[in-house]
């Protein structure tokens, strides 16, 4: 069956009152954007409340699917077919060529069906329940093979009259969430690993703009290393749209802590800094948080201790989605994202590079201030020079 029309039906915005037109809007623009890199032309516009997209012949239906699938805020996907008039021996015929296309007796025989009719006009001679007991008798005609089953179908076929009918019975699911773009914008500490990638992409479901910053050390870290995250940015911009990833020379800056500071408080001490070059640059992007790949007590550097140490140089919100995760359910999202074979190549990290064998796992705050203050005569400096000399390679 080849379908000129999707059905798009939206998750949690449906939700949202007077504000419904501005997550209509962003989910309209973000699936053009998305649909763009796609062979085809794909028109995209709300008709009564609803969102269809119609497609002009020739068009890649797996490549529109596949990208659909990465747009926030849809629920389902309907592959549908529109019928332009609302007579109803034009509508019976499309249903019974429709079922018997889509449910052909080799691979359909014994089914259940059921029929949901809607109907946006109350001014339709018929209604709903005559729609469908109707429609169910035409398609029990053209497909013998099939039987109704009202209270657990197999097949539930909708059939919607509004300015044209639409048939469907496929409900693909979609990423969910909320349109990117309806909820502000966050700066995403971006590593190599396999944690920030999944961090970003669920703050962006969340309808928020992601921007990210990267810390590398050449030459301790490579150039492939730095390679390897823009490829994980790429990736999660498949989902959030444009990311502006900025790179940022941390080598210096760990030298002078690696130098003058406690070794056993290395880690968070370049996490502190990590974190307000971070807010810098979300200054300049015009991001309300950050975001970072922590879950409690995963590593040394983020048991409950030294998470307060980290966050109390931030003024901004910090947002951890991973927070109480395992392991094993970021893995598990990484891989349906796709970033989980980059995150696991092995190239070297920053913070890999300048670990003590025995980091503090209950640093104090107290502490970790004063130990900083070894840094004064150095610091602002070499923190100016990590801004200024900061890459930013724009990414999507
Ligand atoms: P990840 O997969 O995010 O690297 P991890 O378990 O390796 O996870 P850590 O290295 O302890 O985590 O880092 C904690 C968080 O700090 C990361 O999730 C990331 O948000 C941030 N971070 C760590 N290293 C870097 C870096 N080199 N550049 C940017 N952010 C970083
Ligand atoms: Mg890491």
């Amino acid at each position: 069956m080849r379908y000129q029309s999707f059905l798009v039906k939206y998750a949690e915005i449906a939700i949202k009152g007077k504000n419904r037109h501005i997550f209509e809007d962003a989910l309209i623009r973000n699936i053009r954007s998305a649909l763009k890199p796609v062979d085809g032309i794909f028109h995209v516009f709300k008709e009564m409340g609803r969102l269809y997209i119609k497609m002009d012949e020739p068009y890649d239906y797996d490549g529109a699917l596949e990208a659909l699938q990465r747009v926030f805020g849809i629920a389902y996907i309907c592959p549908v077919v529109a019928v332009d008039s609302l007579e109803f021996p034009v509508i019976a015929d499309h249903v019974a060529d429709y079922m018997r296309a889509v449910y052909p007796e080799q691979e359909a025989s014994g089914r259940s069906f059921k029929v949901f009719a809607r109907r946006a006009s109350k001014q339709y001679p018929m209604d709903s329940m005559e729609i469908a007991s109707e429609l169910g008798g035409v398609i029990l005609e053209a497909c013998p093979h099939l039987h109704v089953d009202v209270h657990h179908p197999e097949i539930s076929l909708t059939v919607e009259l509004r300015q044209q009918a639409y048939i469907y019975s496929e409900n693909i699911p979609g990423p969910g969430g909320m349109p990117v773009g309806t909820n502000g914008s966050a700066m995403l500490l971006l590593s190599g690993g396999i944690d920030s990638p999944v961090a970003g992409y669920m703050i962006a479901k969340r309808g928020v703009r992601i921007d990210a910053v990267y810390f590398h050390a050449p030459p301790y870290t490579s150039e492939r290393a730095k390679q390897k995250v823009v490829d994980l940015a790429r990736q999660v911009a498949k989902y959030s749209g444009p990311i502006r990833l900025h790179v940022v020379n941390f080598t210096d800056i760990q030298l002078a802590i690696y130098e003058k500071c406690p070794h056993d408080e290395l880690t968070i001490i370049m996490r502190r800094y990590m974190m307000r070059i971070a807010e810098q640059f979300a200054g300049k992007d015009g991001a309300q948080g950050l975001i970072t790949g922590e879950s409690i007590g995963q590593v040394a550097s983020q048991t409950i201790q030294s998470l307060v140490c980290t966050n109390a140089v931030c003024r901004l919100p910090v947002f951890r989605p991973l927070i109480g995760f395992d392991k094993q359910e970021i893995v598990a999202v990484s891989e349906k994202i796709g970033t989980y074979e980059t995150s696991i190549l092995p190239y070297e990290d920053c913070c890999t590079i300048f670990v003590a064998k025995h980091p503090v796992t209950k640093p104090s705050l107290k502490r970790i201030e004063h130990s900083e203050k070894k840094l004064a005569d150095v610091i602002d400096q070499l923190y100016q020079e990590a801004l200024d000399s900061a890459e930013t390679i724009e990414i999507g």
